[in-house]
């Protein structure tokens, strides 16, 4: 069975079929048993930690590759406010600030470390 993130629906399949990976309903990823147990330990074990804040996104590409990159680490993030709305906390913290739970910190310091020194030597002018 899979189980939408979002939505929550519930996907069955039948032996042989491929399993439902998007929602039909709302577009959003789905996960299978293992998965979904997974996350469910996770928020339980997350329930007791502490996020730490670790970034300000500064756009709305910093915001999406950074995402990208903690999700395929599986490091378990957050993202507070940013880019829907108009007031002054969201105008103070730009795109969005991005919190890890403590136990994850060395290990996201680490990955926007690489993150950044991988856009600064990006070859703007290929040779
Ligand atoms: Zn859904």
């Amino acid at each position: 069975m899979q189980t939408c993130v979002s939505c929550h629906a519930e996907y069955n399949q039948n032996e042989g079929e491929a399993p439902v990976l998007r929602c039909p309903d709302c577009g959003s990823r789905t996960l299978d048993d293992a998965e979904l147990a997974g996350w469910k330990r996770l928020r339980d074990d997350l329930g007791h930690e502490d996020f730490l804040p670790v970034r300000i996104f500064d756009g709305p590409v910093d915001r999406a590759l950074i995402s990208a990159i903690f999700d395929d680490e599986g490091v378990p993030y957050v993202v507070h406010g940013g880019g829907m709305f108009s007031d002054a906390l969201s105008a103070q913290n730009g795109y969005g600030v991005l919190l890890v739970a403590e136990d994850s910190e060395a290990k996201a310091r680490r990955l926007l470390l690489q993150y950044d020194e991988a856009v600064v030597d990006f070859p703007s002018d290929p040779a």
